[in-house]
C-alpha cells in the first residue's frame, strides 16, 4: 500500500505526491519472513513491492564495503565506505532506476522521465535504453559536460532547462501526468524502495552504529532509514544506527530548518557548492527527513566546500576517488569527530554515494612533462 511519508494518508494508483498535503509517497513498512539468496534482489525479495525481473537489470547493487583502515587508525573509529561508485552509471541512482524503470514497464508507460543535474540523467538514460523505453531528462544551466555526455550516449531527450531548479520537480510531474510519461525523480516511491537495497547489503555484512548519508532531496537518505526500520521490524537487525544527514553549507535547506527548529524546510535562497549532486535548494522530501531526525533524534550537519574537497583528497589517498558530494560524508564524520560527537572505535559506514569521474572540472592537477632525453633524471 502505497501511503503519504508525512501524512500517513492513503494513496492508491499512480499519484506521485499526496493529494491532500502534497507530501511524497511511499510504501507501508514490511514485516514477515525473509528467503535466502545472493543478489540483494532475490534474497531481500520480500522486501520489495513486486518480483523483480532481472532482464531490466544492469548489476546494480551488491557494491564493496570496504575498510578504510588508515584514516580509521588517524580517527580512531572503524570506517567502511558503501562503494556505490561501482554501479554501472557509477552512482546509487542505479539501484532505484531498476526498480522505478521496472515498475513504468509493469504499469504500461512507454515513456519515462527525470529531473538531474548529472547523476540521475545518466542512470534513467542508460536504463531506459536497457528496457526500451524513451527517457525525457530535464536538467539545469550548471550541468557539466561530463554529466551531459552520459545521458546524451545512450540516446535519451535532453532539455536543459533555464529556470529555477527547484521548481522543476513539482511542474515536471505536472507534465508527466498530461502527457503521460512517468517520472521518476529523486525520492519517487520506488526509487526509495530500490535504495533501501544500500541499508540490506550494508547489515548484511557489518552491524553499524553511525551511516552517513550525503543528502539533497532527501530520497536516499529515506531509502536507507526505512531498509533499517523494515529490518528491525523482522528482527534481521537489533536496531537501526544512528543516520547522519549531510549537507553542503553552500546549500542547506534541511539543516537550516534543523537547527532552526523549523516546522518546514523552506527554499534555500542562492545556492552555490561545488557539490553539485546535492545541491537541490528546494528539497522534495525535506520535510519528510525533517520528520525523521526529529522523530529518531538523528543528526543533520553541514560542511563546506573546502571541507568536502580536503575530504575528497583524503579519500582518495585511500583508494577511493569520489565526487564532492559523496566525500561530503567523509568531511561531517570529521566534524562530528572533533566535536567530541563520535564514542571511540564506533562503527561508521560512510554512503560514497557516486564517482569521482563524472564531476571534475573543479580539480587542478599538478603535473609535469619530462623530454625523453632526461627520463634518467626525472624518474627519481
Ligand atoms: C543524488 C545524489 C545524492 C543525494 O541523493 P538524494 O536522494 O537527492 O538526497 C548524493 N550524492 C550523489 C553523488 C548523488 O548523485
Amino acid at each position: 500500500m502505497l501511503r503519504c511519508a508525512l501524512c500517513g494518508h492513503e494513496v492508491g494508483g499512480d499519484a506521485l505526491r499526496c493529494p491532500k498535503c502534497g507530501g511524497p509517497l511511499q510504501f507501508d513498512y514490511f514485516e514477515g519472513e525473509i528467503q535466502q539468496a545472493s543478489r540483494v534482489w532475490d534474497k531481500f525479495a520480500d522486501f520489495f513491492p513486486f518480483k523483480l525481473e532481472n532482464k531490466y537489470s544492469l548489476g546494480e547493487g551488491n557494491t564493496p564495503l570496504i575498510y578504510l583502515r588508515r584514516l580509521s587508525h588517524r580517527l580512531g573509529v572503524e570506517i567502511y565506505a558503501k562503494y556505490e561508485a561501482m554501479n554501472p552509471t557509477w552512482s546509487f541512482k542505479d539501484r532505484g532506476t531498476y526498480l522505478a524503470i521496472h515498475y513504468a514497464l509493469l504499469a504500461g508507460y512507454r515513456k519515462v522521465g527525470t529531473v538531474s543535474t548529472g547523476n540521475m540523467g545518466a542512470s534513467v538514460a542508460a536504463y531506459s535504453s536497457l528496457a526500451g523505453t524513451d527517457a525525457i531528462i530535464l536538467t539545469s544551466r550548471e550541468v557539466s559536460q561530463e554529466s551531459l555526455i552520459g545521458m546524451e550516449i545512450h540516446g535519451a531527450n535532453v532539455i536543459v532547462v533555464d529556470g529555477d531548479y527547484g521548481m522543476l520537480y513539482h511542474r515536471a510531474l505536472e507534465i508527466g501526468a498530461e502527457k503521460g510519461i512517468y517520472f521518476i525523480n529523486s525520492d519517487n516511491p520506488y526509487r526509495i524502495e530500490g535504495y533501501k537495497s544500500i541499508s540490506f547489503e550494508i547489515a548484511d555484512e557489518r552491524d553499524a552504529d553511525y551511516i552517513f548519508v550525503p543528502t539533497s532531496s532527501g530520497g536516499l537518505y529515506r531509502g536507507i532509514f526505512k531498509g533499517y526500520v523494515e529490518m528491525k521490524r523482522c528482527g534481521f537487525v537489533e536496531r537501526v544506527p544512528q543516520i547522519v544527514c549531510v549537507q553542503a553549507s553552500g546549500c542547506s535547506p534541511i539543516y537550516t530548518a534543523y537547527i532552526s527548529r523549523a516546522e518546514h524546510v523552506e527554499k534555500y535562497e542562492n545556492p552555490h557548492t561545488l557539490a553539485h549532486a546535492i545541491e537541490n535548494p528546494y528539497p522534495p522530501s525535506g520535510d519528510a527527513v525533517l520528520k525523521i531526525l526529529r522523530e529518531n533524534k538523528f543528526s543533520c550537519v553541514a560542511v563546506d566546500d573546502q571541507a568536502i574537497l580536503e575530504a575528497q583528497r583524503e579519500l582518495a589517498s585511500e583508494g577511493l576517488f569520489v565526487q564532492p558530494a559523496s566525500a561530503s560524508a567523509f568531511a561531517a564524520l570529521k566534524m562530528k569527530i572533533s566535536r567530541g560527537k563520535i564514542e571511540r572505535n564506533s562503527r561508521v559506514v560512510l554512503i560514497l554515494t557516486g564517482a569521482g569521474f563524472r564531476n571534475i572540472g573543479h580539480l587542478d592537477m599538478k603535473r609535469r612533462i619530462c623530454k625523453l632525453e632526461e627520463l634518467e633524471r626525472c624518474v627519481k
